[in-house]
């Protein structure tokens, strides 16, 4: 599934993943320390795709010059789909896009504005914790997520991995949650091809407060211009796979695969899903250009 290493002939192929993120959303290695781990971990083409934002792309970008990755400049952006948020990942689009810029900035701010009501609500029920402590985890310019909660507890000791804040406070269907504003996933998809991006829904299977996500709107993405689905990922069983490869070959989708790494916040290992370099051919292909894919 995750073809890494040689093909069939015994050449080498190129190691590419193609979802990571940095301190500048919610990982926790700065741009230039996840392109320095993904040197080290094999990673021959690696994206950086922050939670709505480009904030790491320079950064990223004199990195991998200097470690010799290839980088692809990308972002994932949370969209709003019936009560839960879905995925999408944009490669390559122009940062000086003016309507893609200002839909990721009106989120960053609706961001952190949630992010203070779940505190309060989390703080009215007893969890000890305060908005300061929060914000005290999000680095400079990085787009607030839960994560930033669950580092807060950890610094003040009442958990010891995010994951524990997810189980017990954080989940979609914790009292707690509170949602921020984000676009719909049609827009969302057109805003990135308007933009001379790629788009490609990540993780499509990922278990949401909604359930799973419905063939119908997939389709509806797709005559708005999506290009791919994120098919090998942790979140994704066999069972998964299947089912995306089948809508992708009905809907003339490509497949991609990738980590989804978080660096110390997730147990997503660099390069532990991979993707195929004829799907990466073909993203690079679908661009505009405005945005190229950065070779040493
Ligand atoms: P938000 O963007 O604020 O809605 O938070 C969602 C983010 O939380 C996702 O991007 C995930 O990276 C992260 N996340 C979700 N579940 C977990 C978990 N169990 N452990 C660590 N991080 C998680
Ligand atoms: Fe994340
Ligand atoms: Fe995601
Ligand atoms: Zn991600």
């Amino acid at each position: 599934m995750t073809p890494t290493g040689t093909d069939s002939a015994g050449h080498p192929r190129p190691v590419i993943d193609l979802h990571t993120h940095s301190a500048v959303s919610d990982g926790t290695e700065t741009p230039a320390e996840l392109v320095a781990a993904a040197a080290t971990a094999g990673v021959d083409v690696l994206a950086i795709t922050d939670h709505d934002t480009v904030t790491g792309w320079a950064e990223a970008a004199e990195a991998a010059r200097v470690h010799g990755v290839t980088l692809v400049r990308g972002i994932e952006i949370s969209c709003a789909w019936r009560h839960s948020s879905i995925h999408l990942l944009g490669y390559l689009p122009d940062a000086g896009d003016r309507p893609l810029m200002e839909e990721l900035a009106r989120a960053r701010d609706s961001r952190s504005t949630r992010l203070e009501r779940m505190v309060a609500l989390m703080a009215a029920d007893g969890i000890p914790l305060g908005y300061d402590e929060v914000l005290a985890q999000v680095g400079p310019d990085a787009t607030p997520g839960r994560p930033h909660i669950a580092d807060a507890l950890i610094a003040n000791g009442t958990i010891r991995h995010r994951d524990e804040a997810f189980r017990s406070w954080l989940g979609d269907d914790s009292p707690y949650y509170v949602g921020h504003y984000a676009p719909d996933p049609v827009r969302a998809v057109e805003l990135v091809r308007a933009a001379g991006g790629v788009p490609v829904i990540a993780h499509p299977f990922t278990r949401t407060r909604s359930g799973d996500l419905d063939d119908a709107l997939v389709e509806r993405m797709r005559d708005a211009g999506l290009a791919g689905l994120e098919a090998f990922h942790r979140d994704h069983g066999p069972e998964e796979v299947a089912r995306a490869t089948a809508l992708a070959d009905r809907l003339g989708l490509l497949l991609t695969g990738s980590s989804d790494y978080h660096g110390e916040g997730k147990r997503n290992r660099l390069a532990e899903n991979t993707t195929a370099p004829e799907v990466l051919d073909a993203i690079e292909a679908a661009s505009s250009g405005a945005t190229e894919v950065l070779r040493p």
